[in-house]
């Protein structure tokens, strides 16, 4: 047996006899006794801060500048509350466009107290406001020369700083938003932060004219992300470079058994999960993160937790930190953490259902539908805007979701398609298309409006709420086709600027109606529900039928990234972008560079390991197998001299193996000389590369079904699937 076997077999056992581990010290405290307990607030800063308070405040807002002499007060109430806490290190915790979370820690030791205060445990009020890390590492998209390579991080206050514990380290996160020295965004952060903005001025201001008065002085779009991820034995991932390299697997046979049962979903969580789960949730609560729903997914080795909504800033950097909590909560179980979108061929993907709504600054929910929504202007309203904004920038939308791992799901059957569609549920239809017609209709069923929420999450794969991008659940709408591993911030910058896009359109055709408020209003929503109802679908998008008919309709429908991407190169389409201050022409060029740099990497770096993968365990595994057949065969062929019958099958075995080995070996190196021809140019690594690779997993996937069990190298899926998660 070959060395790499062995190690196989020994990992299997390791797998299914590990056991949960559990941190009996954490299992009796109570959840709201250490409840954020490693965050801190602006508001226990402001309390702290007695006097200066309200400049605090005015500060958190983006109201005023931060004085210095309030500002080193600040400094010292974050040192104190985090060296009591154990903290030794600080660090400006940014959202790089590389699409991690970027920090560089540094000590609050300090010489600059003289004796015998020194050293001192110091973070002054400037250090606390800017940093400056070496920024010449990070992707710019020519925002930056090389020579220029100062970088800012700038504390954005409206987020929690918190508090990372890991093994004896514990580092303060203070969350920035990260500029170049010209002012130009680096980040997700800053876009979406100007995005929040936009939305709240144009929406109120639209809301106003709906409502005739000047009650609503603001508006936040929340948030709450369903996060999906698979668990899989670290041992088993450790195994497979495909999995170390990329995070998916490149090659791997379906197993007999997959999802076909759905006895997954909402299945009993194994014991050894459940144990890494807690731990998970114990320290995001303390991180004040507030997680609420643990489940079991579709697919086997696939689960969900999910967050109570909050305000979108602080909802996109907490599940930065659920990403970072639950990988390294992984670890410490034995286990490795997927997040990727689509870790298995034939299983369900992951994706990161973004359910979004508006509230007003009294708390009022715009998307609540209300006793007769029918009548309710403000709601109405605030669904033709959703409208607009998703009918008139379908293709920027689609841009935010596009990445290398999201596009196996768009479109695959099993995760929403690419075209960009809405979807209301029947009750909610009926009132729609009532107004539409110009015949108001009451709703009988309301209580159907409500259904539409639960149908959205039903198990049944052939549900065909399932299978929309964008489904009206409620009071929210649930974005579905986010993929597991982004950060939200930049779909959510999008959908927002779309949104207060439309706001704004709509404000100024109501203000060019005569006559009264009401009535203009409603008229407006009618011209806007019939102008957009292209891209309104209550039907399966999975089918044959809603493609051609998206055609006819005149619906984008971009399979490929760099497709998908194209609309930012496109000036007048991304205008409105610049106008509401979100981004200036040159940060939209750069994202469209570096997506699509970090696209053309990605698939490089896929079809490397899938090469060194096939060439240098799969075709020995082959090899293996060749020469046990042979010998097979030989052996068969001379016992005691003598032929004994005709081993047709043997040589037919035989036959079928070569001719897979060399179908290998053509396709190694056919998907290698791709490599080369392709060089960068993203659209044609989409559409040369991926089959290359395709050609290479497809001979693989049929050898790992005919090599001998005990010849082939890499866990399969039967056992990562099954076995230790
Ligand atoms: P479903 O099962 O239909 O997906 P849930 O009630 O489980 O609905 O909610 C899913 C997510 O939606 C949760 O994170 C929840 O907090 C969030 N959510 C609920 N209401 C809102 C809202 N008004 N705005 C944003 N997110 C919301
Ligand atoms: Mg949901």
């Amino acid at each position: 047996m070959s060395h790499a076997t062995t190690n196989r077999l020994e990992i299997t056992l390791a797998a299914a006899h590990a056991q949960p581990s559990i941190e009996e010290a954490n299992v009796h405290v109570r959840v709201s006794e250490t409840f954020a307990a490693h965050s801190l607030r602006p508001f226990q800063i402001a309390e702290a801060l007695g006097a200066d308070a309200a400049a605090f405040e005015a500060f958190v807002q983006g109201k005023a500048k931060l004085e210095a002499h309030v500002a080193n007060r600040v400094g010292e109430i974050v040192v104190k509350w985090a060296s009591e806490r154990g903290v030794t290190h600080y660090a400006h915790w940014f959202q790089p466009l590389t699409g991690l979370v970027a920090e560089k820690h540094d000590a609050f030791l300090s010489r600059s107290g003289s004796a015998p205060n020194f050293p001192l445990e110091k973070l002054s009020g400037g250090l606390l406001l800017q940093s400056e890390p070496d920024a010449s590492s990070f992707p710019s998209g020519g925002l930056r020369a090389t020579h220029e390579a100062r970088g800012y991080c700038i504390w954005d206050p409206s987020s929690p700083i918190f508090i990372r514990a890991d093994g004896g380290a514990r580092t303060l996160c203070i969350p920035a938003v990260y500029v170049s020295w010209k002012g130009h965004a680096l980040d997700y952060k800053t876009p979406l932060l100007r995005a929040m903005d936009a939305v709240s001025r144009e929406v109120s201001a639209f809301i106003n004219v709906v409502n005739g008065d000047e009650r609503c002085t603001g508006v936040t779009a929340t948030l709450g992300l369903e996060q999906e991820y698979f668990l899989v034995d670290k041992g088993f991932a450790t195994l497979r470079p495909d999995l170390v390299a990329t995070g998916r697997t490149l090659v791997g046979a379906p197993p007999a058994r997959g999802q076909q049962l759905e006895d997954h979903y909402f299945g009993i969580i194994p014991s050894r999960v459940q144990a890494f789960m807690a731990d998970a949730e114990r320290e995001l609560f303390r991180l004040g993160v507030p997680m609420k729903t643990r489940h079991a997914e579709v697919a086997p080795a696939q689960y969900e937790t999910a967050p109570i909504f909050e305000e979108m800033n602080t909802a996109v950097d907490h599940n930065l930190i659920t990403m970072d909590v639950l990988r390294r909560a992984a670890d410490r179980h034995g286990m490795t953490c997927l997040l990727h979108e689509k870790p298995f061929a034939g299983v369900n993907g992951s994706g990161k259902h973004n359910n979004w709504s508006l509230a007003t600054n009294d708390g009022t929910n715009l998307l609540e539908p209300g006793a007769e929504p029918q009548k309710n202007l403000r709601f109405l309203a605030t669904l033709a805007a959703v409208f607009q904004a998703m009918d008139k920038h379908n293709d920027l939308i689609r841009a935010g979701i596009a990445s290398a791992g999201n596009e196996h799901r768009l479109g695959a059957n099993e995760a929403p398609p690419a075209i960009m569609s809405v979807y209301l549920g029947s009750a909610l239809d009926a009132v729609v298309q009532g107004i539409a017609d110009g015949a108001v209709r009451t709703v009988e069923q309301l209580a159907d409006i409500r259904i539409t929420q639960a149908l959205a999450a039903k198990p049944d794969l052939t549900d065909r709420n399932r299978t929309t991008p964008f489904a009206f659940t409620g009071n929210k709408f649930e974005f579905r086709a986010v993929g597991s591993s982004e950060n939200c911030a930049w779909p959510m910058t999008l959908l927002n600027a779309a949104v207060a896009d439309a706001a704004k359109a709509l404000r100024a055709k109501i203000a060019a109606k005569s006559g009264d408020r009401a009535t203009a209003v409603l008229e407006v929503v009618r011209e806007v529900f019939n102008a957009t109802s292209r891209s309104r679908f209550e039907g399966n998008n999975y089918s044959a039928e809603w493609r051609g008919e998206a055609a006819k309709r005149k619906l984008n429908n971009f399979a490929t990234t760099p497709a998908a991407l194209a609309v930012l190169g496109d000036d007048k389409r991304t205008a409105f972008l610049t106008e509401f201050g979100i981004l200036s022409h040159e940060e939209i060029h750069a994202r469209h560079e570096i997506f699509l740099e970090k696209y053309a990497k990605l698939l490089h770096i896929e079809a490397a390991s899938l090469a060194e993968l096939a060439a240098t365990q799969i075709a020995p595994a082959v090899q293996a197998q060749l020469v046990r057949t042979a010998q097979a065969l030989s052996a068969i062929g001379n016992i005691g001299g003598k032929k004994v019958g005709e081993p047709h099958r043997l040589v037919r075995e035989l036959e079928e193996i070569a001719r897979r080995y060399d179908a290998l070996g053509g396709a190694i190196d056919e998907l290698r000389r791709t490599a080369s021809d392709v060089g960068h140019d993203a659209q044609q690594i989409a559409d040369k590369l991926r089959p290359a690779m395709a050609a290479v997993r497809s001979e693989s996937d049929a050898l790992e079904q005919t090599v001998a069990d005990d010849l082939w190298p890499l866990p399969k899926y039967r056992e990562m699937l099954f076995i230790g998660a």
